[in-house]
């Protein structure tokens, strides 16, 4: 490797922002040096969606963000949907649409993604140099990067592109943050999100590895109630699964101060509870508790929950009280858990809070402490939904960002 080589850019971090960016900056004649710590480039997008890459969503909108959804909505202006598809499919990438909008590669594999952006950056002639783990960035009048190893090499413009402290297994660490502050930029504060809760109900655990379709309702009954319809996959220690990642940046928030009440709806599609149990029971009248919720709800769902509303097991439905009913009816409709703490870094796929986004060109990605500095993707106070969302941002970021940069 050469010492001190001069570029028009060079981009700290290999991952979905970081080279969707060096792909668009060199396709624009700009010399580029992709610098990345890890043995090889975008290891998340490789960890992403189960190993099957959910890479962007057919219904993505502004509304999908936290954070700063203002800088999201204009990420999304310059780089919606069919723009994101077309990239893909032009790269060679087949996909598929599943359910609620979600895009996969047609391999089924998320190395279709990573592969083929890893192929077109080196095609297009972007330097790659991997186990480069870039410790300063400083500003004269160039950007001089150096490594641990004590290279370092200069630039015009330098993107930071480092990602977030989640999932540290696959590469997440702090590195962004720290370079970002040394630049001048402010870190609002970080907290997992799309992140599993613990619970203080204990008997959870009985529900071990199953999924229920629900309705997950945090702080219900309140102003602030907020609701979350998905799957909810039980835990040996909580509550996880689509349901609860999507709601767990704004709890992740409020647990620092205090415990969050949820209410579990595991009929969603039922409105009127009551009435409905009461038809059933009409039918089976002489069924006992276990046997009334055959075909209704997953078995160990509802010895738990004939446990919790004090249902006496071998006495038939007929002879159920006007309490009962009432008790099942509300278990059913809002099962009351608590969430006590977000499970630890290791198990978030993103983070909520990052580089103050009141110190960024939303239009172009410019820091406005520091020009001609880039930050990108999940480094930015910018965290999505579950499906898609998140990549969908940092590819979006990596393109708007090489757009902006002038021609010179
Ligand atoms: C398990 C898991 C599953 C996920 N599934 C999905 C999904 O299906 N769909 C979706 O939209 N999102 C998903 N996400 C989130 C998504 O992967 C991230 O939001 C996205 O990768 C962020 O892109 P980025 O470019 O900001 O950062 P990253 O992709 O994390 O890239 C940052 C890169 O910078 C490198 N780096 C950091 N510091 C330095 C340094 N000092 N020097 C050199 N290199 C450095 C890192 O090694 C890393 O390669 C998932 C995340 C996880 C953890």
């Amino acid at each position: 490797m050469k010492d001190n080589v001069f570029y028009d850019v060079i981009i700290v971090g290999a991952g979905a922002s970081g080279l969707m960016c060096a792909l668009q900056c060199k396709r624009r004649g700009k010399s580029v040096l992709l610098l990345e710590k890890q043995p090889q480039p975008g290891r998340k997008i490789l960890v992403s969606g189960n190993g099957r890459c959910n890479l962007t969503n057919a219904h993505v909108s502004a509304a999908d963000y936290r954070g700063t959804p203002r800088l999201a909505e204009a990420v999304l202006q310059q780089f919606p949907f069919q723009k994101c598809l077309d990239f893909f499919h032009d790269l060679g990438v087949l996909t598929v649409e599943e359910e609620n909008g979600r895009i996969f590669p047609r391999t089924g594999k998320s190395t279709a993604v990573a592969e083929a952006l890893r192929l077109a950056c080196e095609e297009a002639g972007v330097e790659i140099h991997t186990q480069s783990h870039v410790v300063k960035v400083e500003k004269k009048n160039h950007f001089r990067v150096r490594l641990e190893s004590g290279e370092s090499f200069s630039c015009k413009y330098c993107v930071l592109a480092c990602g977030s402290a989640a999932y540290p297994q696959a590469g997440g660490c702090e590195d962004g943050y720290r370079l970002a502050r040394l630049l001048g930029h402010h870190i609002t504060p970080l907290t997992p999100a799309l992140c599993a809760l613990n619970v203080k109900e204990k008997a959870v655990a009985r529900l071990q590895g199953i999924r229920a379709q629900v309705r997950l309702h945090v702080w219900p009954g309140t102003k602030q109630e907020i609701q979350s319809e998905a799957e909810l996959l039980f835990t040996a220690y909580g509550l996880s699964g689509p349901a609860v990642l999507n709601i767990s940046g704004p709890v992740g928030r409020a647990l620092e101060k205090d415990p969050v009440p949820l209410a579990v709806d595991l009929l969603p599609e039922i409105e009127n509870k009551s009435a409905f149990l009461k038809q059933r029971a009409a039918r089976f009248a002489d069924r006992r508790a276990k046997e009334f919720f055959t075909g209704l709800l997953h078995e160990n769902i509802a010895n738990l929950l004939i446990d919790f509303a004090g249902i006496r097991k071998n006495m038939p439905v007929k002879t159920w009280t006007e309490n009962t009913w009432t008790s099942v009816a509300r278990t059913l409709g809002a099962w009351p858990f608590t969430a006590l703490s977000l499970r630890p870094w290791t198990e978030a796929m993103v983070a909520a809070g990052g580089v103050n986004c009141a110190e960024i060109n939303y239009n172009t990605l410019e820091s406005l402490c520091c020009p001609g500095l880039y930050i990108l993707g999940e480094l930015l106070d910018v965290d999505g939904r579950s499906g898609g969302f998140n990549l969908h941002f940092a590819w979006g970021c990596g393109f708007a960002a090489a757009l902006a940069m002038p021609e010179d």
